[in-house]
């Protein structure tokens, strides 16, 4: 397994990471199998969570003849010092170590969010506290809107970020990238096999934001079966400027999946270039600014949705997306709120109009 070098943190990491997440739903013997053959298979970085369940105590278990031959980050949700330290301090005793590599701000998805976390008073100040007893050796930051992660890395204060990026979650690559490059801070890819983002979670149509799955589209754009589809994915994510991409892993089929991929990738054949090449135009970029909508349409989610539609041609899928949501984008009473709002300056109304006509299943079928 190649590893690359994870910013100023010098760390030298796998290119696939192992994302802790699932194997807190598997069983105890099962899941410690899973973590040890990852680790037999070149994969040495191993991502984990305060929020994710047991995957800690599993991870520490199954890690710990060979703690100093891994790198292991965890996240604190919490958001205040005495909280945090209280979390980290259950993270190190569940892990089976006396220090972590990284210790991570998780889910740090809005400005408010971000500025109480960096405050005095902020669970930031706990991490480096943590820095100087030597609890963790670097401070990273977690989150799925590109746009508040880049103001989070120009501070200074975070030598990592973890960030959503798939062939068809690309927010990240605008400035989140070339920022983390020009300020040295390592880059971790996630939601590498899933279109979910945190403005998804009305869509009633779940099952189907997994990008591994039998929609037609989805076979076309990254293979015909499923170990294809997640090397095209993992593929895609490496040709970008990461350190590693972190999946979420929970047997050892997948284990072995992942870790061919990672092993066999010389960068992106022209076939594959030529695929993934997209003309992104003025799309929607996820980042939740429009909302709330008082007509509690989810402005991002149809908005994302039409963009799978009309950039990446994935129209079925599209559809059936769009008919999961709850309310759809007709409800729209033009108030006026969201678009002043938009920093891309996208004309809202009129794009979720256009959206409705062409993805409501009773319009297009008229
Ligand atoms: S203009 Fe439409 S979509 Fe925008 S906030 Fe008002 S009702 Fe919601
Ligand atoms: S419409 Fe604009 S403000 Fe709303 S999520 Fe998309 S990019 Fe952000």
């Amino acid at each position: 397994m190649n590893k690359r070098r994870l910013g100023r943190t010098n760390l030298q990491i796998s290119i696939i990471g192992f994302g802790g997440t699932w194997i807190s739903e598997i069983d105890t013997p099962t899941a410690i199998g899973v973590i040890k053959s990852a680790f037999e298979l070149g994969i040495n970085y191993f991502d984990t969570a305060r929020w994710d369940g047991d995957s800690e105590e599993k991870i520490g278990h199954a890690l710990k003849d060979t703690r100093d031959q891994c790198i292991i980050a965890t996240k604190t949700g919490s958001r205040t010092k005495k909280e945090s330290l209280d979390d980290l301090q259950k993270s190190l005793q569940l892990l089976q170590t006396n220090n972590v590599d990284i210790i991570q701000l998780h889910g740090i998805d809005d400005e408010k969010t971000l500025t109480k976390a960096i405050s005095t008073n902020g669970v930031l100040q706990t991490c480096k506290e943590a820095q100087r007893k030597k609890l963790t050796k670097f401070i990273g930051i977690t989150g799925h809107k590109p746009q508040i992660l880049t103001k989070a890395i120009k501070t200074g204060e975070f030598d990592t970020v973890l960030v959503p990026l798939n062939a068809i979650t690309r927010q990240a690559e605008e400035e989140l990238l070339p920022t983390a490059k020009d300020l040295d801070v390592g880059v971790l890819a996630m939601k590498s096999l899933s279109a979910k983002t945190s403005n998804l979670i009305t869509c009633t149509y779940q099952p189907s934001l997994s990008l591994v799955s039998d929609e037609p589209e989805l076979k076309n754009l990254l293979g015909q079966n499923s170990n294809e589809m997640v090397h095209s994915l993992l593929r895609y994510n490496l040709s970008k400027d990461i350190a590693s991409t972190i999946t979420g892993l929970r047997s050892i089929s997948e284990v072995k999946t992942a870790s061919t991929a990672g092993a066999s990738y010389q960068g992106l054949t022209t076939t594959e270039q030529k695929r993934f090449k997209f003309t992104l135009g003025n799309y929607c970029r996820d980042c939740g600014l429009c909302m709330p909508c008082p007509e509690k349409i989810n402005i991002p989610a149809v908005l994302h949705f039409y963009t799978f539609y009309s950039v990446y041609g994935l129209k079925n899928w599209a559809k059936k997306l769009y008919t999961g949501l709850d309310i759809k984008s007709d409800r729209c009473i033009k108030c006026g709120m969201c678009q002043p709002k938009c920093p891309y300056t996208l004309p809202i109304e009129h794009m979720l109009q256009k959206a409705h006509k062409t993805l409501n299943l009773s319009e297009t079928s008229k």
